[in-house]
């Protein structure tokens, strides 16, 4: 038997209440399919999430974090919280701040709020020097102007779990953005989401569960988990008409370089 190509989850949730009794488990589960590296998200309304994404990156050597604070929750920013994060975002074993951005299809937080808390953090990432972990949905116009006032082209970042359009992917490839294709990539009804992958540079490509949300098929409506990243992979790389390991040599070189994980690739080996 030949050796897995690896892959990265360049987005999951492994702070997740759900997955704390069988974290173990659900590590070597992603470990077995080819999982090199999990990017787990910290992202809440407070800062909890990104302690206990920074924490697990500590704890294990094949996990790496992001912080942030999601849209849905940006009402909940105050000066303190957004402090305490900013702090988290110096750790050595963050790699990227995130997921922030705008949701305009829950609107869960009032956009004014959504738009402020958003281009705090992409300030944040710039100073620091990490790439942004994006979340947009049905708010392309502003998340592009944001992008571009905020000058996020000097740090670059993902576009997470993508759902836009093809325009879309165009100015954020501009901006310097990736293209992450989530769960939703492999869905009956996501032809269009198909034809978009088609067009962006393979070099430009991520993949990701996105865990424990929007589990592939043939998981669809399940809890996600890391491992079924698998699926994605096959089904992207037939989408694309790529052979399945060529899907995840490019991916992983992509997020290798995009999170600048080779500096922790040799801690690894020393160990
Ligand atoms: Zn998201
Ligand atoms: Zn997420």
């Amino acid at each position: 038997m030949t050796a897995l190509e690896p892959m990265i989850d360049t987005h999951c949730h492994l702070d997740f209440e759900d997955f704390a009794p069988e974290r173990e488990q659900i590590l070597e589960r992603g470990r077995a399919e080819g999982i090199r590296w999990f990017v787990t998200i910290g992202s809440g309304r407070d800062e909890a999430s990104s302690h206990a994404a920074v924490a697990l990156a500590h704890e294990h050597r094949d996990v790496i974090a992001t912080v942030g604070v999601h849209p849905h929750d940006a009402r909940c920013l105050d000066d303190a919280t957004f402090e305490r994060v900013a702090a988290l975002a110096r750790d050595e074993r963050v790699v990227g701040v995130g997921e922030v951005g705008l949701d305009y299809h829950y609107d869960h937080s009032p956009r004014e709020e959504q738009q402020r808390a958003f281009r705090l953090f992409v300030r944040l990432a710039r100073e620091v020097k990490k790439p942004i972990v994006i979340h947009t949905r049905a708010a392309p116009e502003d998340t592009l102007t944001i992008l571009r006032e905020e000058g996020a082209r000097e740090v670059g970042g993902v576009i997470h779990c993508f759902t836009e359009d093809a325009s879309f992917a165009r100015s954020a490839l501009d901006l310097g953005f990736d293209i992450s294709f989530s769960g939703i990539v492999t869905f009956k009804n996501s032809e269009a989401l198909r034809d978009v992958a088609r067009v962006i540079p393979t070099d430009r490509l991520l993949i990701e569960t996105d865990a424990p949300y929007l589990a592939p098929i043939p998981h669809r409506g399940r809890r996600n988990e890391p491992s079924y990243l698998a699926k994605t992979a096959a089904h992207l790389a037939s989408t694309l008409g790529m052979d399945e390991r060529a899907l995840r040599r490019a991916t992983t070189l992509n997020a290798m370089a995009r999170f600048g994980l080779s500096r922790f690739e040799e801690a690894r080996q020393e160990g």
